[in-house]
């Protein structure tokens, strides 16, 4: 079995900074390339029901999406530092949209042949079994496998 490619998406979560870490070390024993990837969720800001995208004010919505951009930026930077150890080919990818629909794309645009993320990420429900990102994953439609690295 080849491994080339390996995606892991982050949300800058303990769990996922784990998963991370697990992803960089598969890729330097496979000689794998690996791709993070953060997917800021627009709709937890716009395009309620009660107050539409297109009436959310851009003053408001700017500012956000920049901070939100900043932080992502800033997580994914944190595992490049981590990667000084491994020197695994790495590269960050942002995208807007629901994250579960956004990493399956990604993962295939990509061509990765491995999916590497957390059981959990940034939610305090600290009681569910399987965070809800992770669980849509696991249930696409593809055949990518996909590796889930406990909290
Ligand atoms: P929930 O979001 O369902 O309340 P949670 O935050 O604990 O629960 P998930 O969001 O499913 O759990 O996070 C599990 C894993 O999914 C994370 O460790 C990370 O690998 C990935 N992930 C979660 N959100 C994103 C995101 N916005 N972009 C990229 N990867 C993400
Ligand atoms: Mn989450």
């Amino acid at each position: 079995m080849l491994i080339s490619h390996i995606l892991v998406p982050t949300d800058g979560s303990d769990t996922a900074r784990k998963a991370a870490a697990y992803g960089l070390e598969l890729a330097a024993l496979t000689h794998a390339t690996v791709t993070l990837l953060t997917v800021i969720d627009r709709s937890v800001f716009v395009g309620r029901p009660s107050v539409p995208a297109s009436e959310t004010p851009t003053e408001i919505v700017e500012p956000l999406e920049d901070f939100l951009k900043q932080a992502a930026q800033s997580d994914m930077d944190e595992i490049e530092t981590l990667n000084e150890q491994y020197q695994v080919p790495l590269r960050q990818i942002i995208r807007y949209g629901h994250p579960v629909e956004q990493i399956i794309s990604e993962a295939e645009t990509c061509g990765a042949d491995m999916i590497v993320m957390g059981s959990h990420g940034r939610s305090a429900l600290e009681a569910a079994l399987l965070g809800s990102v992770t669980f849509g994953v696991v249930h696409k439609d593809t055949t990518i496998p996909i590796l889930i690295v406990r909290k």
